[in-house]
């Protein structure tokens, strides 16, 4: 039965397991990737006791099932354990050598970390990236078919730490790409703060004569469900040979993997937790549909089209005093206060509706802009204009210095607010420059087909409706 796997070292034997976990692994005689049957009072499981990470809590045990999904068992629940064989995984992903075609397009692909960069280290029970191209080219080797494709790992972090600093390395870097000359640049990125760097990147790369496409994946590529190599070929694709020159968001389109969607820069935003469809075009409809063996179906017409004899304009600066209220019922004054007492240059409010706050904060919003502090409205609805002339409350708040943004998504106009702010602070060139749409950050109107319905494909969802509503 392998009880006794001979590269097994002591310290090993039940890595990362402590407290009452290490009791229940010790007491029934099992280790670190023995095989076992764990029964509960509720069920039976099968699986491969997995390490954990050092710093995890002792209630649990980590169990990767035959289908590939890792689950946690309460230790409480255990009542019988036992071990049925040993299968200690080595997970290196075989390294290939890229190929390369000159009759093919040539993409940079630059890596900041998130999940689409991660692969479970099972013997550290870490996340740990895999990115090299023959990373790349052994995990997924139809990108070959794609394009010649160039790595650079410039980050290896989770998407909630990108700030200042990585923004402007990561529009500097891909600039010096498209200097020099290549078709096409994907950049892997974790997709929850996805659209804080589509929104940056579209205000630091501008004019561009090739694809930026941004991609990441909302699972792993160690569990079945991973959405990681499709949407790194529907990116590859979409860079490589995609007409459409400016800085995308290309993930999954539909539940189903029958195409991703292109979503613009600044009009893009994460909108599911868990979802592989998570990222949605919001206030308008999305650029195009994207599947890597088909093509793409573009959705609109007024796209900034490649033409490798433009030249890319880089403006990367960013000032990250800035800060999003996201406003709430109670809210009271010194959250405003706070954030002028402790130097923020730059306020952006996600309003109730049309754009409101309550009473109780205009004393505060007047003191933030009378000491030069610069507050904008947008709107919690997501879809949708600030209106602030249908109710008083937004005529007071305008009357105090507040200005509407139209339908500038909050996190774009946070990023945005960030950018401006790097270039002046003189108030009327601020306002000035957040009026001014780019890539499409305000738009003149919301087209009637864009919300919530040509978001994944109405077919879908009268198919949907056919076979499942009755
Ligand atoms: N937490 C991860 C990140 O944003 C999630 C992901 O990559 O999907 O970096």
């Amino acid at each position: 039965m392998g009880k006794k796997g001979p590269e097994i070292v002591t310290q090993d034997l039940h890595k990362g397991y402590k407290g009452e976990a290490l009791s229940v692994l010790q007491e029934h005689g099992i280790r670190v990737w023995s095989d076992a049957e764990i029964r509960t009072d509720v069920t039976v499981f099968r699986g491969i006791i997995l390490p954990r990470a050092e710093n995890t809590d002792d209630k649990h045990l980590v169990l990767k099932l035959n289908n590939g999904y890792n689950i946690g068992i309460t230790v409480s629940d255990i009542t019988e354990m036992k071990e049925i064989g040993f299968k200690k995984a080595h997970y290196k992903i075989p390294e290939k050598e890229f190929p390369f075609d000159p009759s093919k397009p040539n993409v940079r692909l630059l890596g900041t970390g998130g999940t689409i960069a991660s692969r479970l280290d099972y013997r550290t029970g870490a996340v740990i990236p895999a990115f090299s191209p023959g990373e790349l080219y052994g995990s997924v080797p139809e990108l070959a078919d794609i394009a010649n494709i160039a790595t650079e790992k410039l980050f290896a972090v989770f998407s909630e730490n990108m700030g200042s600093e990585q923004y402007i390395t990561l529009a500097k870097k891909a600039a010096k790409y498209i200097d020099e000359g290549v078709d096409g640049i994907v950049i892997g990125h974790g997709t929850d703060t996805m659209h804080h760097t589509a929104g940056i990147l579209s205000f630091m790369l501008q004019n561009l004569p090739v694809p930026v496409v941004i991609v990441g994946s909302q699972r792993s590529s160690d569990r079945p469900s991973s959405d990681a190599a499709l949407n790194l070929l529907n990116a590859t694709y979409a860079a490589g040979h995609g007409d459409i020159a400016e800085v995308v968001v290309s993930m999954f389109g539909p539940t189903s993997d029958l195409y991703g969607l292109l979503h613009r820069g600044t009009r893009v935003r994460k909108m599911h937790s868990s979802y592989r469809s998570t990222f949605r075009t919001l206030g308008d409809i999305p650029l195009g549909m994207v599947n890597w063996r088909e093509g793409i179906t573009h959705l609109r017409k007024d796209y900034n089209r490649r033409d490798p004899s433009r030249k890319v304009k880089l403006d990367a600066v960013f000032d990250d005093r800035v800060s999003i209220v996201y406003y709430y019922p109670t809210m009271k004054p010194d959250i405003i206060d706070s954030l002028v007492d402790n130097g923020y240059r730059g306020i952006v409010i996600a309003g109730t509706g049309l754009g409101h706050v309550n009473k109780p904060l205009y004393p505060a919003i007047k003191r933030a802009v009378d000491s030069g502090v610069n507050v904008f409205m947008t709107v919690q609805t997501l879809w949708g204009y600030v209106q602030m002339y249908v109710y008083d409350t937004g005529r007071d708040l305008m009357a105090l210095g507040v200005v509407p943004l139209e339908n500038m998504l909050p996190e774009v106009a946070f990023v945005k607010l960030g950018w401006v702010l790097g270039h002046t602070n003189n108030r009327e060139k601020v306002i000035e420059m957040m009026l001014t749409p780019i890539n499409s950050d305000i738009t003149e109107r919301e087209p009637y087909n864009g919300y919530l319905i040509f978001q994944g494909g109405v077919p879908e969802v009268q198919k949907f409706l056919k076979e499942f509503w009755r």
